[in-house]
């Protein structure tokens, strides 16, 4: 029988089956690593009940610090991305969860939450507006929400939109801490809580332990919540792979004529086009640094 994973904690993982029955189930052999939204073939003539063997993947997305990788989710539609003015997002961190999504051919969204919040959301709007070209030329749309409204009853319509956005499909929700991605979880999905705390009581962790992603059914598709960080290493991916969340660069290859070097990385190099983009005001040049700072610390 075919299931798809939930979550899972050490060889465990919790899945549901066609049917939606849940399942706690072992996995026998230690050469799978297990990713939430894999699909796997589970023995339930068995007990504990097993998974023999995990199915081809669409995409999966990971993140990765020097020495070990963490993967999110795998077979998943889009990303949403949550920020918000206070505390201001980290531009970097952005970026570099755009990059890891588009290596992967994973499209997306930016929710800017808490914008009940005028002035933060004005810091954060103009903190966003240097990405303004690259998501247009990724097609990534940016809705603006409030997952607490304040007065009570002040709803924003992008919520509503924002509904519509992650209606049947499978949504990985990522986001830096204090970004308000528990909150916004929540508002879209009443039943978030009990959902999660299922998952923790059947794999055993504790209510809050949120180290591994969470699936749940929200909408006729899937909200996939995964662990607040302050770090999105980007270590799995090449230079090219890279360049993928900074489409400007081809843009202006296209309008200043290639690099003088192939294989220029557009840091120092003399003919580059990228900078000469940069210096006539076509490309922010706070997308330039931030390119600069990833490809040193990949
Ligand atoms: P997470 O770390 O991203 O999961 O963030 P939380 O959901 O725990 O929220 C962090 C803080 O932001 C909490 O104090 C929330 O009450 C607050 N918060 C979340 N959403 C909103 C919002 O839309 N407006 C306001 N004003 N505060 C919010």
């Amino acid at each position: 029988m075919q299931a798809r994973i939930l979550s899972h904690h050490g060889r465990q993982a919790w899945v549901i089956d066609g049917q939606g029955q849940h399942h706690l189930c072992m996995y026998k052999g230690r050469d799978q690593e297990p990713m939430t939204n894999d699909w796997v073939e589970i023995d339930l003539a068995v007990r504990p009940a097993v998974i023999l063997r995990q199915l081809p993947r669409k995409n999966a997305l990971l993140r990765s610090e020097a020495h070990r990788s963490k993967g999110l989710a795998a077979n998943i539609d889009q990303a949403m991305i949550v920020i918000s003015g206070d505390p201001l997002f980290s531009d970097e961190l952005l970026a570099r969860m755009i990059c890891a999504c588009f290596a992967e051919g994973v499209a997306g969204l930016i929710v800017v939450n808490k914008v009940d919040l005028s002035q933060p959301t004005a810091r954060a709007r103009q903190q966003l507006a240097s990405f303004t070209d690259c998501l247009a030329q990724l097609g990534w749309a940016v809705l603006e929400v409030a997952a607490k409204p304040k007065p009570p009853g002040f709803i924003q319509t992008e919520n509503a939109d924002l509904v519509r956005a992650v209606a049947e499909k499978a949504t990985l929700v990522l986001g830096q801490s204090g970004m308000g991605k528990s909150s916004l979880l929540n508002w879209l999905v009443p039943e978030f809580n009990a959902q999660t705390q299922e998952i923790s009581q059947a794999l055993q962790t504790g209510r809050h332990t949120t180290t591994a992603s969470r699936m749940v059914a929200a909408h006729d598709g899937w909200l996939i919540d995964t662990p607040g960080f302050q770090l999105f290493g980007l270590h799995h991916l090449s230079g090219p792979q890279l360049a993928l969340g900074f489409p400007e660069w081809a843009a202006a290859q296209e309008a200043h004529g290639r690099c003088r070097f192939a294989n220029c990385h557009h840091l120092n190099e003399p003919g580059c086009s990228v900078k000469q983009a940069v210096e006539s005001g076509e490309i922010a040049a706070r997308r330039l640094s931030l390119w600069q700072g990833l490809l040193k610390a990949s």
